[in-house]
């Protein structure tokens, strides 16, 4: 059924705290934890606890949840002190653009300067 959890799924396995991570914020909705291969100072990755394999996805089916991720990311953000100069939120969606868990997740990155356009 669509959102349930997926046996294969790392970010599920997460959820379910089968696989550990440094959690820094939890929710009904979501969990928030710390990239294991941090890209800048600040590098949290915050994940609905349902499964969807994208943002997207995860909007079309549960807007509400995808409204939390984005808040919580919001938040995160505010808790890490990165609000003030600028952070960024990053939905890499398919494998071109860099996904590798198809689990949806919100990239929050901040703590340096970041470059645009991104690589
Ligand atoms: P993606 O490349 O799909 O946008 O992002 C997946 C992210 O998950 C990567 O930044 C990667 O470093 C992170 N990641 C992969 N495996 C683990 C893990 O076991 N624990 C944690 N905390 N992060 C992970
Ligand atoms: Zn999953």
């Amino acid at each position: 059924m669509a959102g349930e959890p997926q046996s294969d799924c790392l970010f599920c396995k997460i959820v379910s705290g089968a696989i550990p991570a440094t959690v820094v914020r939890e929710t009904e909705t979501t969990v928030a934890f710390r990239d294991i291969n941090p890209q800048a100072p600040t590098h949290v990755l915050v994940i609905p606890k349902v499964h969807y394999p994208d943002g997207a996805s995860l909007a079309v089916a549960e807007p509400g949840i995808a409204a939390d991720v984005l808040r919580e990311a919001g938040q995160i953000a505010a808790d890490e002190k990165i609000e003030e100069y600028g952070y960024r939120i990053v939905f890499n969606t398919g494998a071109g653009a860099g996904q590798t868990v198809f689990h949806a997740h919100a990239h929050v990155l901040g703590g340096r300067g970041l470059q645009w356009p991104p690589g």
